[in-house]
């Protein structure tokens, strides 16, 4: 069904490498010069892509949303699970921020490298079953380095969940706060400390009809207060300038996961 576009938000959006970051190409039909190398775009310049974060963000919120369901024991936001089902259900708070049955909400683009240095490192193979290094199974692995940052967006299109304006918006906030305390994981070989990474927001602009008709470039609704790129690296603290927009923000999401009962039902009432 068309959905008519009230509000599109536009997140600016940064990942800072931390430790080594390996993305790897999945499909390796080509031959290549090195036995695992980073995807990259056609010019060379190594990308993150939007549907490997945006994985990583719904696999955490999924474990977020189950737990939450348990402690405040509302069956209605337990979530559905894409690896047992073949469809996702359309109906859960999952489907309703990353998309389900209908086109998503939470759309990640993908994201650039500002430079296109990368570094070759030597890995062994482990076997699985011993452990231990399999001999003559070297292999060569690319990295993109330490301190890398890569540019992007990450898009919602119609914020709002009930009578909350943007509780979508609020969800995606917390969710990139929740990856920066705990997770900090992305791509391959993390067991070996690769992929450490940090999600740095930069600000939050907001697109209506109006804007399109008035040829404007938005309107920034949230400045986060970023350090210096230099300093950038081991933290990002979750203020803005509007903080007292953000804390309303948030609370909105909050709200929405205590008093959520899915779609189905509230249609029926
Ligand atoms: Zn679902």
């Amino acid at each position: 069904m068309f959905e008519k576009l009230d509000e599109r938000i536009i997140i600016n959006t940064q990942v800072v490498v931390i430790s080594s970051l390996h993305i790897g190409i999945s499909t390796t039909t080509a031959p290549q010069e090195i036995d695992k190398a980073v995807i990259k775009a056609p010019d060379g310049t190594p990308f993150i892509p939007g549907s490997s974060l945006k994985g990583v963000l719904r696999c955490d919120n999924d474990r977020l949303l189950n737990s939450l369901s348990d402690m405040l024991k509302n069956n209605d936001l337990k979530v559905c699970d894409l690896e047992t089902s073949s469809q996702p259900c359309g109906k859960c708070l999952s489907c309703l921020l990353f998309g389900g049955t209908q086109a998503s909400s939470i759309r990640v683009k993908d994201f650039l490298a500002q430079s296109s240095k990368t570094v070759i490192r030597d890995g062994v193979a482990i076997s699985r079953k011993t452990r231990k290094a399999i001999t003559k199974a070297k292999y060569e692995i690319e990295v993109v380095p330490k301190g890398t940052i890569f540019d992007g967006e990450i898009m919602i299109e119609n914020p709002k969940i009930n009578n909350h304006k943007y509780a979508k918006l609020g969800a995606l906030l917390s969710m990139v706060n929740f990856f920066n305390n705990t997770n900090r994981s992305l791509g391959g070989g993390t067991s070996r400390g690769f992929g450490e990474v940090l999600l740095i927001v930069n600000n939050v602009r907001s697109f209506t009809a109006n804007d399109y008709l008035e040829s404007t470039g938005g309107k920034i609704i949230l400045e986060f207060n970023n350090k210096k790129e230099s300093d950038r690296s081991m933290t990002w603290k979750f203020e803005c300038k509007e903080q007292e927009k953000l804390d309303l923000i948030l609370k909105e999401w909050q709200t929405t996961l205590k008093k959520f009962r899915k779609v189905s039902e509230n249609e029926s009432h």
